[in-house]
């Protein structure tokens, strides 16, 4: 299997895993962006935004519930963050498995791209 989060979600490559339930999983980003910056995946590969169904319309939920839960535990609630989810090439997304960024801990910029 060649792709790199699903070999992340299946434990074959070692790394900080911060959080994981049967459905998603939070691990720092390998090049952070901001001193808080953690990607939360689902397990189930999804390879982009573009591609979630009707059905995945929970798991996206969970996602979310799961970012806003880790901006809690890092402290970053109260000052603020941002999700961001890039998808396809034009939306800057490299790893094709669906994942959402969650940048805190520094004053963002209020460019979006
Ligand atoms: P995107 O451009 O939205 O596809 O973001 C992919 C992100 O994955 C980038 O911020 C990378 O730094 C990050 N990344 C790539 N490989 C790994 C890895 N093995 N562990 C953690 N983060 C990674
Ligand atoms: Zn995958």
């Amino acid at each position: 299997m060649s792709c790199i989060f699903c070999q992340i979600a299946d434990g074959k490559l070692p790394g900080d895993i911060l959080y994981q339930d049967e459905e998603v999983l939070v691990f720092p980003d390998i090049q952070p962006q901001a001193p808080l910056h953690l990607l939360i995946i689902p397990k189930k590969h999804i390879s982009a935004l573009s591609r979630i169904t009707r059905e995945d319309k929970p798991l996206v939920g969970h996602m979310i519930n799961t970012a806003q839960e880790m901006a809690r535990r890092e402290g970053v609630s109260e000052k603020g963050y941002r999700l961001v989810i890039n998808c396809g090439q034009q939306g800057g997304q490299l790893v094709p498995h669906l994942h959402l960024h969650l940048l805190g801990g520094r004053q963002l910029s209020d460019q979006l791209g």
